[in-house]
């Protein structure tokens, strides 16, 4: 009895909620979609009552569709979409506006003044940020400049600041709790992750009343319990809500690294790239994001991110514009149909380079194509420039963290490509690890809350019950493999400053 967790994944475009048995095996899962709202080219906002709703309806099913009793729940979890700002009354719920979304980019001007005003160094020292409109800060301080009536309420008390986390915690708990964990509030901007509080300085910067600030609290404890209010959740009543991380940070621990060095990938649309860097905060010299991993217990463990903005959209440019495969899938026997790349390289540049370049003028190029080059041999190079994009990122991600990479996990669409994979361990030299279950962020969530119901007994817990499906190591040879490297930076820097 009492064995079963159930995650809240609460993501960009759907609201997922997963039950979880003790070996980490998927029980029930049920899914909602919400509506994107675009005010204007840039800005991006969702209802926060949608995500509420899908969110409990999405619960509500999981749980019926997985047979259980609530006796048999031992705790949910909570997962979600990270800096997206939500504000509302404290006496009613009432959203004052609409959740303001991490990809909006409304706040723009507003970082470009703060940059002006010399916070940028300062910001990276306090909150390990780069100065930039995708993180909550300015966020709020604009619903607080921009909604009639917003900042005088704030001051006097009547309005709450959220992140999703905390939005959902507030409303299961009928109001009770208002608090978010240390892996959400490390991207507000406003969170100091050397002393892991609120920072007045900050604050006072951008004019956010700190009486409106939820309290930071560990991603593994008990935030309350699921209240008796909540109309369809009834049967679930007393359930604690005893887990909480942000997508990124709760894919890290879901895909066990728990160990400095140990760090995980996702492809998709872009990469997602999390580096586990234990109890010190790492400084990146490379325009790479220091961020609170977790906190559980009294250890606070912190992670290096970084992200390559093109990787799976690269395979959906072949596809779509140039119609070289018919979909992602065929890309792979396409690779292999070919010894080598043929001399070709392909820099998916679209929209520039992220780190370690951060080059906004760079654009695409396919340099080395000769009468001889094929189709494969362009297809190939896409896929190999996922991977070196992914391997200077990493790059900078060790030299940062002063630990070389001990193990790359990965997960996501792109993750299931062979030849993507194989060639990524070829070139990074070291093993590539895909887990059979790839729900990784949702597990995350469900073993922080299974952590504290005692579902599991330590962080170790997770490495033991993640299952590797796939590990691919190095095969290339190693001076063959650093030739690829340098003739890459070489199309790389063709590639750079043109805009
Ligand atoms: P997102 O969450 O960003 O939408 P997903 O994790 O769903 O992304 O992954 C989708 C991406 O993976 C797409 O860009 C697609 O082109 C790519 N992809 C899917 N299958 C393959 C494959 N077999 N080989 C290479 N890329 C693939």
């Amino acid at each position: 009895m009492n064995r079963y967790v159930i995650a809240l994944d609460q993501g960009t475009t759907s609201s997922r909620a997963i039950v979880f048995d003790a070996s980490g095996k998927i029980v029930a899962l049920s899914q909602h979609e919400f509506p994107q709202i675009y005010p204007q080219p840039g800005w991006v906002e969702h209802d926060p009552m949608s995500i509420l709703y899908t969110q409990m309806g999405s619960l509500s099913e999981a749980f019926r569709s997985s047979g259980l009793s609530a006796g048999e729940i031992a705790a949910i979890g909570i997962t979600n979409q990270r800096e997206t700002t939500i504000v509302w009354e404290k006496d009613t719920g009432r959203p004052v506006y609409n959740a303001i979304v991490w990809q909006c980019r409304r706040t723009a001007p507003l970082c470009e003044e703060l940059r002006e005003q010399g916070w940028e160094e300062k910001i990276r020292e306090k909150t390990g940020l780069v100065l930039d409109a995708y993180f909550s800060g300015t966020k709020l301080r604009w619903i607080l400049d921009n909604v009639p009536g917003v900042r005088e309420r704030a001051e006097r008390g009547e309005l709450l600041f959220g992140t999703v986390d905390c939005w959902l915690i507030w409303n299961l708990t009928g109001g009770k709790a208002h608090v978010t964990d240390y892996s959400n509030a490390s991207r507000t901007m406003l969170f100091n992750i050397n002393t892991m509080d609120w920072d007045e300085e900050l604050c006072q910067a951008l004019r956010i009343p700190m009486c409106m600030l939820p309290r930071a609290v560990s991603n593994c404890e008990e935030y309350g319990k699921l209240s008796s209010r909540i109309m369809g959740l009834e049967e679930l009543a007393g359930i604690p809500i005893c887990g909480a991380a942000g997508d990124q940070q709760a894919a890290l621990l879901g895909q066990g690294c728990i160990h400095p060095g140990e760090a995980k990938n996702t492809y998709g649309t872009g990469c997602f790239t999390m580096m586990n860097t234990g109890e010190k905060r790492p400084e990146s010299k490379h325009g790479l994001l220091s961020c609170v991993a977790w906190k559980i217990g009294e250890h606070v463990n912190y992670c290096l991110e970084g992200s390559v903005f093109n990787a799976g959209s690269t395979v959906q440019w072949m596809r779509d514009e140039l119609h070289l495969v018919q979909n992602a899938a065929e890309t792979q026997a396409l690779a292999e149909s070919v010894p080598d790349n043929g001399g070709v390289y392909l820099v998916s540049a679209f929209t520039g380079l992220g780190a370690p370049y951060w080059d906004m003028y760079a654009r695409g190029t396919v340099v080395g194509i000769t009468r001889g080059t094929t189709r494969a041999h362009v297809v190939r190079a896409g896929l190999e420039g996922i991977a070196y994009q992914v391997k200077d990122l990493i790059d900078a991600m060790e030299q940062d963290a002063l630990a070389p990479m001990q193990i790359l996990r990965v997960d996501g669409g792109a993750s299931v490509n062979r030849f993507l994979m194989q060639f990524q361990a070829d070139i990074l030299r070291c093993p590539i690890d895909r887990p059979a279950m790839v729900e990784t962020t949702a597990l995350g969530a469900a073993f922080l809350a299974g952590l504290h119901a005692g579902v599991w007994k330590d962080v170790g817990d997770i490495a033991r019950i993640r299952e590797s499906a796939a590990i691919f190591r190095p095969k290339m040879d190693a001076a063959r493999a650093e030739e690829y490297c340098r003739r890459w930076h070489r199309a790389v820097e063709r590639a750079r400053n043109w805009e």
